[in-house]
């Protein structure tokens, strides 16, 4: 099969004349049977990278799609285009499902949707031999993996297509997953030495910014004021604060509404289809708004309050600013909201690694948030994106810290990591960096090794505070699998053994920013976080 076929259906098909980046990369692989994963912003494209090799190989194509909702969109939006498709899921009739079976019996369908359950149910597997398959796209492929974000157990199960047919190429696609999501995806899938595909999620065109939670009622009007008739989403954790926080606005003058999933459904697609349409441009809403919604004016998105994590944070973000015009993402947090979600998140019924996974990665998300690095750069990196300069449109960047060259200090850090077997979570390693007398210290012999008190020179705080950075420079990662040990970089290793050299900065003198009293507050709120639950 070539890519000539592939550019026909994309014209004849779709209307469209080129592949985005990357498109036509990954249809050669599934066109050479080879298996691959796919990690691609929301609207960066995903759906082609299937849909033509679907609609140009031998066979049908199966779709696992977890969003049944969605599943008839995209059917009938195929259909329209004079591609055969359909979907089999519970929506469906007893009925209409034998008319779709009859109709892939006869090889009439190009593409089939299948809700994950419906897949591996022992009922469907009678059909599924009798078929020709030409590919198997897993679509929102994170659920699969423990490590991600919005893990789905009965995607776990899905293992099974590999060992069933091994000579069909699986096609795993997710627009969110870190290094370790994507490692777990194709070991649960079996994939067979996948291709990795990943496309830049930078998103240029919209301006980061991160401010502390103090006053942002008004921070936030003032933004209004300052955009008026702007579109915009305010997402609020709690749906109490949606409903306030519309009341408030509004009783100053804006046109807002509220949405959440306490609402009855018509009431939900009410505000939806009024934001859509413009008739109400600001929406406060919990994280249960925005998906799946298309519209390309969305000029900022506000985040009330922290989001639990960086990939839900850049999810949302990124339904600003579609249509590459200047858009805004503006985000408030504060140690309370960290508290919240720790509750929420040991309250809850999952299991202990799955609790300590949230922990650890809602951390990430408030260091982001407390460390002064490029966020452009944090949250590409944290999707193992290389992007070595600052972005120039973020806060940080327009507002910049006093660096220093923090080779040395990074240095110390590393090596005696290394020292340490890359065994040891933050706070060993800042005890060790500090010459503590912990006990366990002296049990472990670490008090022998060659980097034992060489950092006496920074406070605790402030070797979180280097060591945070060092995690968003790329220098170090957190093995989440194996205790959230700390493990040095190819790019940590290139400082401490190549003399490459980086730039730190350290975090601004208490009198420079806060009335002393409130940063006393924080400061112990701050190492009592860090210290007790997150390393
Ligand atoms: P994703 O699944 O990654 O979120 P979609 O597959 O829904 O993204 O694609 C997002 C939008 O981009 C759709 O409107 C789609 O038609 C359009 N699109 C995809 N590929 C191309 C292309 N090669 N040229 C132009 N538009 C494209
Ligand atoms: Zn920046």
């Amino acid at each position: 099969m070539t890519l000539d076929r592939a550019r026909l259906a994309l014209k004849k098909v779709f209307g469209y004349d080129t592949f985005r980046p990357l498109q036509a990369e990954i249809i050669q692989a599934v066109y050479s049977s080879r298996d691959a994963l796919v990690l691609m912003p929301t609207g960066g494209g995903k759906s082609i990278c299937f849909q033509v090799p679907a609609l140009t190989m031998e066979g049908t194509a199966v779709v696992v799609s977890p969003l049944i909702a969605l599943m008839k969109d995209q059917v009938e939006g195929l259909r329209a285009n004079g591609a055969p498709a359909a979907f089999i899921n519970s929506m469906l009739t007893a009925n209409q499902t034998r008319e779709v079976e009859e109709e892939l019996l006869a090889g009439r369908i190009k593409l089939l949707y299948v809700s994950p359950e419906k897949l591996v149910s022992q009922n469907f597997q009678p059909l599924l031999k009798r078929l020709k398959i030409s590919l198997f796209a897993i679509d929102e492929a994170h659920c699969i993996s423990a490590w991600g974000h919005d893990f789905r157990p009965e995607y776990t199960q899905l293992k099974f297509l590999k060992a069933q047919y091994p000579g069909v190429p699986v096609l795993a696609l997710t627009a969110t997953a870190d290094k370790l999501t994507r490692k777990d995806i194709a070991g649960q899938l079996q994939l067979n030495n996948p291709a990795e595909f990943i496309a830049s999620f930078d998103r240029p065109n919209i301006s980061l910014s991160v401010s502390r939670g103090q006053k942002r009622f008004e921070q936030i009007l003032s933004h209004l004021k300052s955009h008026p008739g702007q579109s915009g989403i305010i997402y609020c954790l709690a749906r109490r604060t949606c409903e306030d926080l519309s009341a408030k606005l509004n009783a100053r003058g804006f046109n807002t509404a509220y949405y959440h999933a306490n609402m009855a459904p018509g009431e939900r697609n009410r505000v939806q289809e009024d934001f859509i349409n413009d008739r109400v441009p600001i929406v406060c809403a919990t994280i249960a708004f925005g998906m799946g919604i298309d519209k390309s004016n969305v000029r900022f998105v506000i985040h009330y309050n922290l989001p639990r994590n960086l990939e839900g944070y850049y999810q949302e973000i990124g339904r600003c600013g579609r249509d590459g015009l200047p858009a805004e993402a503006l985000l408030f947090f504060s140690y309370q909201d960290v508290n919240t979600y720790r509750q929420m998140f040991e309250e809850s019924d999952a299991v202990q690694v799955q609790k300590d996974l949230k922990i650890a990665k809602l951390n990430r998300m408030y260091q982001f948030a407390e460390a002064p690095v490029c966020r452009r750069k944090t949250v590409l990196h944290y999707f193992g994106e290389s992007y070595d300069k600052n972005c120039g449109n973020c806060d940080v960047c327009r507002n910049p810290p006093r660096h220093f060259d923090g080779t040395e200090a990074a240095q110390k850090a590393l090596s005696a990591l290394v020292r340490m077997e890359e065994n040891v979570g933050m706070n060993m390693l800042v005890d060790v960096l500090r010459g503590s007398q912990r006990r366990e210290i002296f049990n472990l012999g670490f008090n022998q090794i060659k980097t034992y008190g060489a950092g006496k020179e920074y406070s605790f705080d402030e070797w979180q505070f280097l060591l945070s950075q060092m995690l968003h420079n790329g220098l170090l990662e957190i093995a989440y699998d194996d205790n959230s040990c700390l493990r040095v970089t190819e790019a940590g290793k290139s400082i401490l053994f190549d003399g490459k050299k980086v730039q730190l900065a350290l975090p601004p003198r208490p009198e420079e920013k806060t009335a002393p009293k409130e940063v006393a507050q924080r400061q112990s709120n701050r190492t009592q976080l860090l210290r007790d639950e997150l390393f």
